[in-house]
């Protein structure tokens, strides 16, 4: 079971749904070709696809197309159900730094077949996810600079303020549909860059004042026993 931990040690939490949005940055949703959403495209991945800073994403032996996407995710640490748009940042008690793996090649079959896109988005060490920082140290978690790099080549970088759904509308969407409880994390949508990552790579993911993740590439293939 995933455990998710705070910065300043404070506590630890039981992971619960991984909520994660998709195209919620414009550039990102026109890089993909995709139609601007007019409200949150929402898909889940599982707890257990949770892996922390320094833990290595294995590529499935059926995919030849792995793609990092950088986020911020957002920590619900209290529960809650319709909750209203003007009461939805309470709901929040954390932010984190986290990647929303991607097996682009699943995921572009998926959607040309009508498929979900459970497989491409959920599989095991798809969620490397950084600490969370108690979300009275962020003041706005609307002005914030995100990054991604590859062996230190900058492949993402823009600022939470491009987010075309705001967190306390995301908040207020989602919990209209699923109950939300601790424990439960929110993937808020990649900025435009994303791309392969391929075995021996390196990623560091960062959004300064939040956290930073470094995480490892490696296939499942050449992991064979
Ligand atoms: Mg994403």
């Amino acid at each position: 079971m995933a455990l998710l931990t705070f910065t300043d040690s404070s506590r630890t939490l039981q992971a619960g749904k991984i909520i994660c949005l998709g195209r919620n940055y414009l550039e990102h949703a026109k890089e993909m070709k995709a139609e601007i959403p007019k409200e949150p495209v929402l898909f889940l991945k599982p707890s257990t696809a949770i892996i922390p800073s320094g833990g290595t994403i294995i590529i499935p032996p059926f995919s030849r197309e792995l793609h990092h996407e950088v986020e911020l995710v957002a920590l619900i640490t209290k529960a809650g159900r319709k909750i209203p748009r003007a009461a939805a940042m309470t709901y929040v008690g954390g932010y984190a730094v986290g990647l929303d793996m991607t097996l682009r090649d699943v995921q572009t079959e998926a959607k040309k077949k009508g498929l979900p896109w459970t497989v491409a988005k959920g599989f095991d060490t798809s969620a490397p996810l950084s600490p969370f920082v108690p979300a009275a140290e962020i003041p706005d978690p609307h002005a914030l600079d995100i990054s991604l790099r590859i062996n230190g080549a900058l492949r993402q970088q823009s600022n939470t303020r491009h987010m075309i759904f705001r967190l306390d509308e995301i908040v207020a969407y989602v919990s209209s549909i699923f109950t939300l409880e601790p424990g439960d994390v929110i993937f808020t949508g990649t900025p435009e860059g994303v791309g392969p990552a391929v075995p021996g790579d390196t990623i560091v993911a960062e959004i300064p004042g939040v956290g930073r993740l470094t995480n490892y590439i490696a296939s499942a293939i050449s992991d064979a026993r």
